[in-house]
């Protein structure tokens, strides 16, 4: 079987045509206009292929071939997302659920019948720019309840389950969000590479064998404020100077707690936060990344020692 990887990149071009702003991507953010669009290109797309569209309570876009020889076998499911952050790429997600797209009109077109039901699925709100994220996933999975869902506000206090009835998504008999356990026997994800491993390796395709955990952690490092020209270089209680060996710490710690830990700092507040003022208080917001929640715990129990080492060093 063969599919077209013409029609794919053309529905990509497409779908990233909707929400498009000259030199700055595209951004269809959830539940917006943009977003309603993008919706109705996928549904009719999907229906062209002959696939039963239906969306849920949550708004995930689910589309059934349904011509499988046992309609009761667990469903094989494919897809991703196509709501993005602001100024996005055309790939992420849209390549994911464009392509599934494409293997069912391949079936199509061979008049292929499957053992298993195929459900090509657009998950709502993955990115988590408006809402927090992935709640269209997680309310199929079980892991976050519909109520909770709907209760979920955007920086304007409009509640997820109002920005839903905007979109006229709540109109009609309704399917249920939550999907049984079992019902799903497979999900199958294809996804643009966020990092540049592939790239760098000149691979095309990778699978993914796990995915990573991750802890937060803010540390607060009180000094003495002072003025930065008056104030004599023996007389500082510089809590930057802390902060400026914390920040080599983790990047040490990401480096060498393994092979796929990260660490990083990405966040400083500093306080009063002027050229000419020596601070007197900087925040160091340190990410700290591993596939085994064991190495976690120890990369952090590592950033805390090194913390406790620099603060005793520097008083
Ligand atoms: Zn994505």
């Amino acid at each position: 079987m063969h599919l077209s990887g013409d029609h794919l990149l053309d529905d990509l071009a497409k779908l990233g045509e909707i929400g498009a702003r000259e030199g700055s991507g595209r951004t269809r953010l959830v539940l917006t206009p943009e977003d309603f669009e993008a919706r109705r290109f996928l549904i009719t797309r999907m229906k062209e292929a002959r696939m039963q569209v239906r969306v849920d309570q949550v708004g995930n876009i689910i589309g059934r071939r349904g011509n499988s020889t046992k309609d009761d076998l667990p469903v094989l499911a494919f897809g991703s997302h196509i709501d993005t952050v602001p100024s996005a790429g055309t790939l992420d997600g849209c390549y994911g659920v464009l392509a599934g797209l494409e293997v069912i009109r391949t079936l199509n077109d061979e008049r292929a019948e499957t053992r298993h039901p195929l459900e090509l699925i657009s998950f709502s709100n993955e990115e988590g720019v408006r809402f927090p994220m992935m709640i269209g996933s997680k309310v199929a999975s079980g892991i976050m309840d519909l109520e909770t869902a709907y209760e979920l506000r955007d920086n304007a206090g409009i509640t997820y389950r109002q920005a839903l009835e905007a979109g006229g998504l709540l109109e009609g008999a309704l399917v249920a969000a939550r999907r049984t356990p079992g019902e799903i026997g497979a999900w199958l994800e294809l996804h643009i590479e966020q990092g540049p491993i592939l790239e760098s390796e000149r691979l095309k395709i990778g699978v993914v064998e796990s995915i990573v955990g991750l802890v937060h952690m803010l540390v607060t490092i009180q000094g003495r404020a002072g003025h930065a020209g008056t104030t004599p270089m023996n007389a500082r209680r510089d809590p930057m100077l802390a902060a400026a060996q914390i920040i080599l710490e983790v990047n040490k710690i990401g480096r060498e707690l393994s092979r796929s830990s990260v660490g990083t700092v990405g966040l400083l507040n500093v306080q009063p936060g002027a050229m000419n003022v020596i601070p007197g208080k900087v925040e160091v917001g340190i990410d700290l990344r591993d596939i085994s929640g064991e190495r976690i715990d120890q990369g952090m129990q590592k950033v805390r020692s090194a913390i406790d080492v620099v603060c005793k060093k520097l008083g």
